[in-house]
């Protein structure tokens, strides 16, 4: 138990403070739930997150990718099927007493076997999804959406095609997919790597993995792509018959990440005043809030507004609650809406309104009749190009090229991330695990090359990887 609700945000830079004091202030999470690594979600938090479930709903359904629902019960057999799987998670599981059963900490064994009479029934390929809960019985401290022991809201998606090639297409068409929702939702420029061979699931094909560098400077892991090879076929006897009577094993992808993308959001768009949403994830786009003044509240004002800015589709919201302008700013300035639109005296008086973006903390004077057009271009635009930028500086000014191992080790205890030259090999992974504890290389980024020399054993390479504390 964390006691009473913070009264004020902590610096950024003490992250971890920080984070939590928003989640509660802001009213995303009460933290205060007394199982450890679970929360509650209420209600301003829970609409963001529909909003992201929504968009990931429809790009999902485009890419021909169904939603389903597998319970949340695993019978313990079907857990066992897969011995390497079984031994990364036995420890973590929650066993339901009296049952031969476990919550499910990932979707593979609930799955695969109801996988194998589809195939059987001709259902291939298969393109599914679930967005639910999963349980691991975490040992490490747990820390809200970023480490949780009930894991709330995550999506995994598994498809199972005849061919590796189609498999690999599958997965690109999976990255594109992240992508898509880093840049175009999110406004957060994607970090993408492969993970090595050693460091994937025994027996899959490869994996990419999402990262995002935190204010202080620690890599977090956000979703990850994983071509699972025949590696789990082969153990729950997933086959079809070819055309010439012969057994084939089949080929598979799967794909996962839930409320981690908004652990993003909030730690790289928030700032010391609360959260920065972006306009596509924001419940309220705009809120309106009058400046009262002798008798006049200028309500019928604010409404004749939102109307207008409802008819262009922007979700408007009038603050009547009796609280002071001042008070009203600074709730909404946590809550992190994109945009505020003030009305008082001045603004009628002058025929304008005066409009507030959250992103730089700044006024501009709006013509009333342009109100629509200006408020749907800075949603639509301006903002999500400025957060976008905004990260990629702050990434630009945590990632610096090392080509000497000592220097670079400062570099990470200073609270930042190296970029080096790296081969790949595991006996060099060891090593930088070596230098410190959470110190790792992340995977080889997958769109940038560089001529140079791998920073432990001098191999000739031009793979790149990321190396800094991780969570
Ligand atoms: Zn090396």
């Amino acid at each position: 138990m964390e006691g009473i609700k913070p009264e004020r945000l902590p610096p950024r830079e003490n992250f971890i403070e920080w984070y939590n004091s928003l989640l509660q202030l802001a009213e995303i999470a009460d933290r205060r739930y007394p199982i450890k690594g679970t929360f509650v979600w209420m209600p301003y938090g829970l609409k963001i997150m529909r909003k992201l479930i929504e968009i990931w709903d429809r790009i999902f359904e485009e890419n021909g990718i169904e939603e389903v629902y597998f319970p949340l019960f695993v019978p313990l057999e079907f857990a066992k099927i897969n011995e390497e799987w079984f031994e990364g998670f036995k420890a973590d599981a929650f066993y339901v007493e009296g049952e031969n059963v476990i919550l499910r900490p990932t979707g593979e064994p609930a799955m695969y076997p109801i996988f194998k009479y589809w195939i059987m029934e001709g259902r291939l390929p298969i393109k599914i999804y679930q967005t639910v809960s999963s349980f691991r019985n975490e040992g490490k401290t747990t820390h809200t959406m970023i480490r949780d022991r009930e894991i709330t809201f995550w999506h995994e998606i598994h498809t199972v095609h005849k061919t590796k090639e189609e498999a690999k297409e599958e997965m690109e068409r999976h990255r594109k997919i992240y992508e898509y929702i880093w840049k175009e939702i999110l406004n957060i420029p994607p970090i993408c790597v492969e993970k090595p061979k050693y460091e994937i699931f025994p027996g899959a094909d490869s994996a990419y993995e999402f990262y995002i560098i935190l204010p202080n400077g620690r890599l977090l892991e956000n979703g990850s792509i994983n071509n699972l090879g025949q590696a789990y076929a082969r153990k729950f006897d997933l086959f079809y018959v070819d055309e010439k009577g012969n057994k084939q094993y089949v080929w598979q992808v799967c794909t996962g990440n839930g409320a981690r993308f908004l652990v993003a959001v909030f730690a790289l768009h928030g700032d010391e005043r609360g959260l920065v949403l972006p306009p596509k994830l924001a419940p309220i786009q705009a809120v309106i809030i009058t400046i009262p003044k002798e008798g006049k509240n200028y309500l019928e004002e604010a409404k004749e507004l939102k109307k207008r800015l409802e008819n262009v589709g922007i979700k408007t919201f009038v603050d009547e609650s009796e609280k002071t302008p001042g008070e009203k700013f600074n709730i909404w300035d946590i809550k992190g809406v994109p945009i505020r639109i003030e009305i008082g005296e001045k603004e009628i008086e002058g025929g304008f309104y005066s409009i507030y973006r959250r992103d730089l903390k700044e006024r501009i004077k709006v013509n009333k009749e342009e109100v629509e057009k200006v408020v749907k271009s800075l949603l639509e635009d301006a903002i999500p190009r400025n957060l976008y930028r905004k990260v990629e500086t702050h990434y630009q000014e945590k990632i610096k090229y090392f080509d000497n191992i000592e220097e670079a080790k400062r570099w990470i205890e200073e609270g930042n991330v190296v970029k080096t030259n790296w081969c790949g090999k595991r006996e060099c992974f060891e090593e930088i695990k070596r230098l410190g504890p959470s110190i790792e290389a992340v995977g080889l980024l997958i769109d940038e090359r560089k001529d140079g020399k791998c920073i432990v054993c001098g191999e000739s390479t031009n793979r790149l990887t990321l190396i800094g504390k991780t969570y």
